[in-house]
């Protein structure tokens, strides 16, 4: 195993190469490093993430929401939070931002490769999982069938409409959405994303559910599959945590003995089980 190197934690300078508007609250960063030798080099896994620095905001973590196979420029899409995210929010094409990683545990791709995948999202949730998504259907070994239910607050808070346009023309993937609050134009379906549950064949035996959202979403939608029949081990969600070092040091995303930054973000509802730190009814 290779040995981490101080140049290893240090922010390496990342251009802005293209900023895409996804919805008033959420925009996606496309970046290339600076150091071409290191760009070239650079690889990581759905699922993980980057601490992003900014002057004056601090840093903060976000996960990749490109895929590995796209050599040499990668995707974060962020949702304005707070301070570093607004300012994230204000970059223009040729900006320059700070970059470390990528940190954390990925989704388990090898495993996931051989099942069919459900995916649950909601909001920003959406991001990490297009990593993985993307990743299973450029794979030409993946056979597996995918489902992806999403939910977002209003018609207009729909965002990676152009992903989810490709995701919907794809005979292999079945796409559905959802909305809280409808609007009167909107003609999909109404209500929470686990009242999509029974429009599509869920069946345990051969899916695995990956799950990202809000808290209070990942509770009912982990909830509503281990109602399902799905087993601990095959429910896969992420845990957002506040951290600052984003490498095991700082212990601020502590969970009950293991930390967000390395043990995670990525957890099965087994492993949430055993933390305590999921009570699923
Ligand atoms: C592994 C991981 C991956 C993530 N990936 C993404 C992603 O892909 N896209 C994305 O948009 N976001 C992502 N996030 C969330 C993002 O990192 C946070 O929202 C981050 O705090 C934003 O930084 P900020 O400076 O903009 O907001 P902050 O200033 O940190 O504020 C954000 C919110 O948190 C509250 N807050 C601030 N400090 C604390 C504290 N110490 N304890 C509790 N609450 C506090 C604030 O009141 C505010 O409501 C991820 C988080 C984790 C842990």
């Amino acid at each position: 195993m290779k040995t981490a190197q101080l140049e290893d934690y240090l922010p390496r300078p990342a251009q802005v190469v293209e900023v895409v508007t996804e919805n008033s609250q959420i925009k996606s960063f496309l970046l290339r490093f600076v150091d071409k030798k290191h760009n070239a080099g650079f690889s990581y896994q759905p699922g993980q993430f980057m601490m992003v620095s900014m002057p004056h905001c601090g840093e903060a973590p976000i996960s990749f929401s490109s895929t590995p196979a796209t050599k040499g420029l990668i995707r974060l899409s962020v949702r304005k939070a707070g301070t570093l995210t607004s300012a994230m929010h204000e970059l223009k094409e040729g900006s320059i931002i700070g970059l470390r990683g990528p940190y954390g545990k990925s989704f388990p791709m090898e495993y996931l490769a051989k099942r069919d995948l459900l995916f649950v999202a909601g909001g920003i949730g959406l991001a990490p999982l297009t990593s993985v998504i993307n990743t299973c259907l450029a794979d030409p070994e993946y056979q597996g069938r995918i489902t992806i239910l999403y939910g977002s607050r209003t018609p207009e808070d729909i965002a990676f409409m152009a992903e989810i346009k490709a995701w919907q023309a794809n005979a292999a993937v079945e796409c559905l959405l959802t909305v809280d609050l409808a609007t009167s134009e909107w003609q999909g379906n109404t209500g929470l994303v686990t009242s999509l549950f029974d429009q599509v064949a869920i069946n345990p035996a051969t899916q695995s559910a990956v799950v990202c959202g809000p808290p209070m979403m990942i509770k009912a939608v982990l909830s509503a599959l281990a109602e399902k029949g799905f087993d601990d081990h095959d429910i896969i969600t992420t845990m957002e945590r506040h951290m600052k070092c984003g490498v095991g040091v700082c212990r601020h995303c502590h969970m009950d003995g293991k930390l967000v930054c390395v043990d995670g973000p990525v957890f099965t509802l087994a492993q949430l089980k055993e933390l305590n730190v999921m009570e699923i009814s």
